[in-house]
């Protein structure tokens, strides 16, 4: 059973530090005695601070009140009112606020959580090369991640009378709103000890939040404040020296595959894609990710006659059977579609197999000795 490690911090403002996490604790047991007196209190972790956490939870997370639902959706609103979000990924969000509540209770709390996520690389055969392309966090088996988590997690509230169901939600504003994670200037989610080398998840639950006093304005790394390491890698001009967030409408993990294929704009470069899916340069130049770097999933691989099947781009139903069996393991399938992952695994190879066949692609020894992947 995996540990759950997250501490909660109390807000501080005002409160003597030795003073701040009793007098929060008392705070916000005597205005919610009469709530839940009815629950099971972990007392344990209360009489140790780490008040709104799921002991024995296997992952950092925090839990909000299920009502944080609607500010995610109000701020996302007002960011694309005011410019910061372009209509293309403002339309994705509000199909996820169109999804449904939970089904069979209803929902007290939400829950994010990170798990640490390695780097992956997915190695292909062609001709009589070996290359590797990349997938960055996120990707590969997410949903068996969700659903490992959600009965780990259904495992430890059962017991209490409380259930946990996945949550279509903002994952990454949640996890910064929460307090969980802060932004790099990239935009992206850090999470302490993770760096950017995780998967959010989250989940609604019928067990209230005891407190909320980590909901608070998204933050950004201190270190980002001295270091412009991913601004000057980003090869679109994404990230912005001076504001944020970054223009989404130049990041390439946009047009790169996450969502299935999409029609290239006329100013990207095809030349700058730089991975299977998405795009990883700005987290691949991140000091804060430096320990994380070195660790890498080398993911079952596909030999020639495979690569040559995906780069065809044939239906379902034509794929062998133990070619989608492997797209299955690999997560992919869950998380593009049966026929969207082929679309991408197709145009992606019609990329890269250029690249491979004029000797731009790294060899493997390359690959090996981690230097660059940029083709
Ligand atoms: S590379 Fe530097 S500026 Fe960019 S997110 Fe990392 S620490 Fe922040
Ligand atoms: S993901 Fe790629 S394109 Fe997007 S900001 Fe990072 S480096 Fe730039």
């Amino acid at each position: 059973m995996p540990i759950f490690c997250a501490t909660v911090e109390i807000p501080t403002a005002k409160v003597p530090a030795a003073r701040r996490i009793p007098v929060f604790f008392f705070l916000d047991f005597f205005a919610q005695f009469h709530k839940i007196n009815s629950y099971l209190i972990d007392w344990g972790a209360i009489l140790t601070a780490k008040i709104d956490q799921i002991k024995d939870f296997s992952i950092p997370h925090r839990i909000v009140p299920a009502i944080r639902r609607a500010d995610l959706f109000n701020r996302i609103r007002s960011d694309h009112e005011r410019g910061a979000l372009s209509d293309d990924i403002f339309r994705n969000y509000a199909r996820i606020f169109d999804c449904p509540p939970p089904t069979g209770f209803s929902a007290g709390s939400l829950i994010v959580g990170a798990v640490a996520q390695p780097r992956s690389r997915i190695p292909f055969a062609w001709r009589d090369r070996r290359f590797f392309l990349r997938v960055p966090p996120s990707y590969i088996r997410y949903w068996n991640m969700v659903r490992r988590l959600e009965q780990d997690l259904n495992g430890l509230l059962r017991p209490a009378g409380f259930q946990a169901q996945f949550a279509r939600v903002p994952q990454k504003a949640l996890a910064v709103l929460s307090g969980l994670a802060l932004y790099g200037r990239n935009n992206i989610a850090y999470v302490p000890g993770l760096g950017s080398y995780h998967m959010l998840v989250s989940y609604y639950s019928d067990r209230p939040a005891i407190v909320d006093g980590q909901w608070a304005e998204p933050r950004q790394m201190d270190r980002c404040g001295q270091c412009q390491a991913c601004l000057k890698a980003c090869p679109t001009g994404a990230i912005r020296p001076k504001a944020f967030p970054i223009r989404q409408d130049l990041c390439l993990t946009f047009y790169a595959g996450y969502s299935g294929p999409r029609e290239l704009p006329s100013w990207l470069d095809p030349g700058l894609i730089d991975g299977l899916i998405g795009c990883e340069v700005c987290q691949a130049a991140c000091p804060e990710n430096r320990l994380f770097l070195s660790s890498e999933i080398e993911e079952e691989g596909f030999s020639a006659d495979e690569t040559g099947i995906l780069l065809a781009n044939g239906s379902p139903e034509s794929i062998p059977p133990a070619l989608m069996a492997k797209l299955e393991r690999l997560g992919l399938v869950e998380f593009f579609g049966r026929r969207e992952c082929l679309q991408m695994m197709a145009s992606k190879l019609a990329l890269f197999i250029p690249r491979v066949e004029s000797g731009a692609i790294p060899s493997e020894d390359d690959a090996l000795k981690g230097r660059p992947h940029r083709a």
